[in-house]
Formats: C-alpha cells, structure tokens, sequence
C-alpha cells in the first residue's frame, strides 16, 4: 500500500514543478513563458528559472511566435521531441515488435519479430535485446539520450509490475522477470506494461483533444482487452489485471477454451480470430453462400475476417448471424462496463472497427435494452492501428516526463 500522505522538500518541489512545464507542453504544443506561468499559477521569475534549466538540458526550444502587428513578439517554448528518445518492445503471441521513439512519440524506427508460440522466454529476450540494440545503433541513436526500455506484453503482469506473471501462450514461462532481463542484456533501465494499458496509455499521451474524466479502452486484435482511465491515468486494479473484459466469462456450458487457461471467456466467441474461425467451420455453400463464393475464388485458408463482415454486409444470413452473435456478446459486457463505471466515452481500437458493417451492428446493439442516460459514445481511436510501434516506448517517455525530465528524476520512475 503506498501511503496517503506525503511531505514536500525542496528538491521534490523544484521536480514537481519542472514536470507540470513538461507535461503542459507536451499536451498543449507551445506556449509563451508568460502563457506557462498564467496556466501553471507559478510566478515568472519562478518559470525564467525554470525553463532555462530545461533548455539547457535540450528538453526546451525556443521559436518566435507569428507576428500579429507591431511590438515585440513573443518568444514561445516547445518541447524538442529530438532531445531525448526511447526503445521499445511490444510482446505479443506469435510476434514481437521493437521500435524506438522520440519524445513525442514519433516512430524511429520499427522492425516485427516473429516469434514460435510459447517462445523459449531467456531465448527470446536475449534474442530480441540484441535485435533492437543493433537496430539503435544503425538508427544512430545516442546511448546519453536514450531514456529506457519499455516493454508492453500480453496476459497479465506480476504484482511489482516488472515481470509477467502469464503471457498466454506468447512465452513458454509463466512468472518470468522480463524487466530484470531485458535490462540485463540491454543494459537499459526497463517498464513493463500490459500491451493494451500500454495502448490506451499511449493514445491519452497522443490526444490533444479535451477529454472526458473517465474512459474505457477496447482493443480487439486477435483477442479483446480492455483499459479504464480516470482523469487521464489508467487504473490497473489491486492485481494489475484490471480490465480484463476479454477473459469474462460469457458462457456457461460447453464453452470453447481460452488462451487464459478457462474456458467460455469473451474472447473464445467474439473476438476476430474466434469469428473467423467459427465462420471457417461453418462454411457451405448452404449456410454460408457469399463465403462460399469467396474462398472458390480465394481458397478457404486465405479467408480473412473482412471477408466474413462483408460476406455479413452482402446478406448472407450464415456469416450475418455468426458476426452478429459475437457482436452480442461483446456489446453485453460493454454495457456492463457502462453501468458500473459510467464512462464518458468508449475508444474503440483494432482493425475490426474499420469495418462498416462491424461497427454500426455494435452501435447498433449497444442502444438495445439501455436507457437515454446510459447512451456513452463509441469513438473509433484516431490513432487506430498506429500506436504498436509507439506505445512501449512513450511508457517511458511519459514516465520521464510526469517525473520533471533531468537524470536523477528518470532514474526515479525507470
Ligand atoms: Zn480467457
């Protein structure tokens, strides 16, 4: 349990302060020092200080404001996403992606690992380690900019938050200190994540936009996951697995099992990859007509999930009401989430969202047995399908920024 209250010195204030310049502009662009102050309640001898330290560490630049008639103009401060950079392994099943960042999140470089499932797990971490130094070194990143390591994986992640209690097949190790050991082979201070907080956590970094107070995040890739954040910081749950809404159980009897090791979950019946598998068992020209057409013309082992949602679109009543039972079930432990948490809106995030009939059949069933007040928007992330590459390294970005930049500040978070 962390304690409730803390005192403040002089130093914790001085780092406190350094973060609030930091993260002010990270979300609003650029300001003038005289903006800074009047949004930061400092005062402006305080901000002169302040901001010269950090244009001094290359974290700050300067550029004139547009001229807007005569006068001086004012001089506004940014952040230099170039002044410091972060590496980045996303862990999932079957694949690995490593990647650096910059500050602001821009993608260095990315490169994607395949991996075997249940990867042998020291194997795999020296492996990619070496991988993604080598890939620094061609990309001529700076050892002395080079913030971190973070890592966002799949399953759920171990009470110190810095090993992975189970990836879900993605390792062949359950309870294995991935922090410890990418820091071993890499020599980089390491955060570890889960891969869909890590996603969510990355898209409140990117959003500009005003947000609500509380949202929840549903990715569906292969499987579903979920994320709830409150006032911008993500809620992990007393044993860091919160929101698992993929592995709810949904059915009661005879449930197919799920990579978690239960069987029935949420997952096993709608998430894309159990869709089209489900649709792939069905095939017939019988039962599924249109599908039928497209795998004569693709072959079966081709078919992808867009073609069942368009096989769905197309009124093919076989593929229509397989899509449309998956889509049930997910839409019921959405509502869930809405009325016990009563978010202001609900980000939608994977490549199922992209697809029209997918997207208005889950709007659809979201408004069937809810009331007017219960009607939370549904809004397909803007950064859809581009965040994999960002997400582990803005874990550390973010943390270097929150903590006010400086060595001794990053070491704290890292
Ligand atoms: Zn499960």
């Amino acid at each position: 349990m962390s304690p409730r209250y803390l005192g403040g010195n002089m130093a914790g204030v001085r780092g406190h302060n350094r973060a609030a310049v930091l993260c002010c502009l990270q979300e609003q662009g650029a300001l003038s020092r005289k903006g800074l102050s009047r949004a930061l309640g400092l005062t402006p001898a305080a901000m002169t200080k302040i901001t010269a330290e950090l244009l001094e560490e290359g974290l700050l630049r300067e550029s004139p404001a547009p001229a807007l008639g005569v006068g001086r103009r004012e001089v506004l401060l940014r952040l230099d996403p170039h002044g410091r950079c972060a590496l980045g392994v996303m862990l999932g099943l079957g694949r690995a992606i490593l990647s650096g960042v910059w500050l602001d999140g821009a993608v260095i470089f990315s490169e994607t690992v395949p991996l075997p499932l249940r990867a042998p797990a020291e194997e795999t971490v020296k492996t990619l380690s070496r991988r993604l130094l080598a890939l620094a070194e061609e990309n001529r990143l700076e050892r002395s900019k080079t913030l971190g390591l973070g890592i966002a994986v799949r399953g759920t992640v171990a009470a110190d938050g810095r090993g992975a209690r189970s990836t879900f097949d993605a390792l062949d190790e359950g309870d294995f200190p991935l922090c410890d050991r990418f820091e071993a082979y890499t020599g980089l201070p390491a955060l570890l994540s889960n891969n869909v907080r890590a996603l969510f956590a990355a898209e409140l970094f990117l959003d500009r936009e005003r947000r609500p107070d509380s949202q929840f995040f549903l990715r569906c890739g292969s499987g579903i996951g979920g994320a709830f954040a409150l006032h911008g910081r993500i809620w992990e749950g007393e044993g860091r697995q919160c929101a698992e809404i993929g592995h709810i159980p949904v059915v009661r009897r005879g449930g197919k099992p799920c990579h978690c090791g239960k069987c029935g979950c949420l997952e096993t019946v709608a998430s894309p990859e159990a869709i089209l598998t489900e649709a792939l068992l069905r095939l017939s020209p019988e039962e599924t007509p249109l599908l039928w057409q497209a795998a004569r013309g693709k072959g079966k082992e081709n078919l992808t999930l867009t073609d069942v949602l368009d096989a769905a679109r197309g009124a093919d009543a076989g593929a229509a009401a397989l899509v449309d039972r998956g889509i049930e079930y997910l839409a019921g432990a959405l509502k869930s989430v809405i009325y016990l948490f009563d978010p202001g809106k609900i980000v939608l995030y994977g490549k199922v969202f992209d697809h029209p009939y997918f997207l208005s059949r889950l709007r659809a069933e979201m408004d069937l047995g809810v009331d007017g007040s219960h009607r939370v928007p549904l809004q397909r992330s803007p950064f859809n399908g581009t965040l994999e590459p960002k997400a582990p390294g803005l874990l550390v970005a973010a943390a270097f920024l929150q903590n006010g930049g400086g060595p001794e500040s990053a070491q704290k978070g890292l």
